[in-house]
This record gives C-alpha cells, structure tokens and sequence, in this order.
C-alpha cells in the first residue's frame, strides 16, 4: 500500500510538473546573458517570503516597470526581475522596488564600469547633424512617439528571450560607442548595427505587435515593434517598411527590407532594444551567429 501510495504521488508530481510547472517557467537557456554594466542587464532572483506564488510580482526600477519571469533553477521556481541598465549608469550600487501581495521589498545590485570605444562619423548632409528650425517640430514629434513606445507597457508572458538575428550580415558598429558627428559629441550609439545590402529582408526577431511605424528625421524609416512587458525593437534605416501599427508578428515573419534612409553613412540595419525604458545591448539576447561576425 505504502508503495502504491507513493507511485500515486509521485505520478501526481510528474503530471503536475508538465500540467502546471511548464508553462509557466521560462528555461533557464532562453534567458538573456547576465552583463552588470551600463547597457547591459541584471537577472535578479525576487527574495520573498511568497515567492513561489502563481502571482506575479510588480517591480519597478527607477519609477518604470520591469519585465518578470518565472524560471526554476534545479532546486525552486522563481521570479525573476529582468532589469535595463542605462548606458549613462556609475558604477554603484542600485535598487529595485518590489511589490508581490501586500509585500513591498527594496533589492539591491551592483553595476561595475564598462569602457566603450570612441567612434567618429562624418556625414556630408550636414542638416542631419544641426538640423535647421524648420525641422525642429518635426524631431520634437518623432521623439514623442518613440519615447511613448519606449515606456508603454504590455502584460505578456515573456517566453523564450533569446532572439534571432533580424537580418544576416557583420556587425558594423557595436552597441554603446561615445559618438562624435563631424567632431561633434553626440548620444553614445544605442543599438548596434548590421550591414547587409539595400534590399535584404529583415525579420522578426521574436514576436510582437507593431507599436508605431513611420519616416524618422535621423532614424529613416522605422519600426517599432513591441515583445511584451518593456521589452520592445526599433528597427531603423528600411528601404521599405512591410507592416502597419496594429499588426502581429511572429518570429521570423517579415518587417520590411535594409535600406539607408535618414542618417546613415551606408546600406544597415540599425537595431535598439529598449527594456523598462533603458536601450540595452541586443547583444546579450542573440542567439549564437550562424554567420555574422561578433561585435
Ligand atoms: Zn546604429
């Protein structure tokens, strides 16, 4: 009898894990790739009485809301604060607010410096490096929409973060370089680019829902497309954009084609990924390059 018994839980532990405990966790290899720096991310195991609750906490990092998932490691299922650090970040020591039920916790994490490379780009439409009055407006309203789309919030599971590559091609200037157009300082580069010719396809690196789409004074035409809780890609420079506001898409469904409108010296795919309103590294979310070369 003891023995039946304790096939029936153990039966019973084994159903319940595929039934309940598999959807909800996210693995630990679809994670992205830890990097305590500026632009880079922490991974934060949520420290609570109540932490293995279905529910989800509610986190916050410097008054906008963090993405969470749920992943087990051999000996728990938690949740995890997934958190953006800005390019901008010191060094130090850094906090995120915590809200799981009627609790509310303050955790901490380290940021250690990161040196990122000088790069300096001369652009012979100099109207794109100081533009004049009569594009003023224009900018203004651009960098409203992107902002709105940059700190709007979708409820989501997260699933599977590691992304493809959106196009196929090197990496033409890497996430993060201290900027200077035609000796001026400008915003340190806030994705990283790819090369690839005018023309070639750009696809989904994972789900989402197209926030906004539209010709940009610096970016080009653009796309922004949002994965869920923060998590959300610009895509910018297309010759030719293949989706509307509204629209879903899945992994490796068409956006639209390389190209080089707006501010660019070349054919390339300029790729941001913003998370709690922070542009971090897409490095850390790629999947292993099949045939693109590292940053
Ligand atoms: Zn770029």
């Amino acid at each position: 009898m003891r023995l039946l018994l304790k096939r029936y839980f153990l039966l019973c532990g084994v159903l319940s894990y595929f039934l309940f405990a598999l959807p909800l966790q996210a693995a630990a290899m679809d994670l992205p790739t830890e990097e305590l720096v500026p632009g880079g991310i922490a991974i934060i195991q949520i420290q609570s009485a109540s932490n293995n609750n279905a529910a989800a906490p509610v986190v916050h990092f410097q008054n906008h809301r963090v993405m969470v998932a749920r992943f087990s490691d051999d000996y728990s299922t938690d949740w995890h604060a997934i958190v953006g650090i800005p390019r901008s970040a010191k060094a130090g020591e850094y906090s995120i607010k915590v809200k799981l039920g009627a609790e509310q916790t303050t955790q901490h994490f380290q940021v250690q410096s990161k040196h990122y490379p000088e790069q300096r780009i001369q652009i012979t439409n100099k109207r794109l490096v100081n533009p004049e009055k009569r594009d003023i407006n224009r900018i203004i309203t651009e960098s409203r929409i992107m902002k709105q789309a940059f700190t709007s919030w979708s409820e989501s599971r997260v699933g599977n973060l590691r992304m493809d590559w959106p196009v196929s091609g090197p990496i033409s200037s890497p996430f993060g370089l201290t900027r200077f157009f035609n000796e001026q300082p400008r915003k340190p580069h806030s994705g990283i680019d790819i090369a690839a010719p005018v023309g070639s396809p750009i696809s989904a690196p994972k789900s989402g829902k197209v926030l906004a789409t539209g010709d940009y004074f610096f970016n080009g035409n653009t796309v922004i497309l949002d994965h869920g809780q923060g998590l959300i890609s610009m895509f910018c420079h297309l010759d030719r954009i293949e989706v509307q506001s509204g629209n879903l898409l899945r992994r490796g469904e068409r956006v639209g084609t390389v190209g080089q409108t707006g501010r660019a010296t070349g054919p390339h795919l300029h790729w941001s990924l913003n998370l709690n309103n922070v542009r971090v590294n897409p490095m850390l979310f790629l999947n292993e390059p099949s045939n693109n070369g590292q940053q």
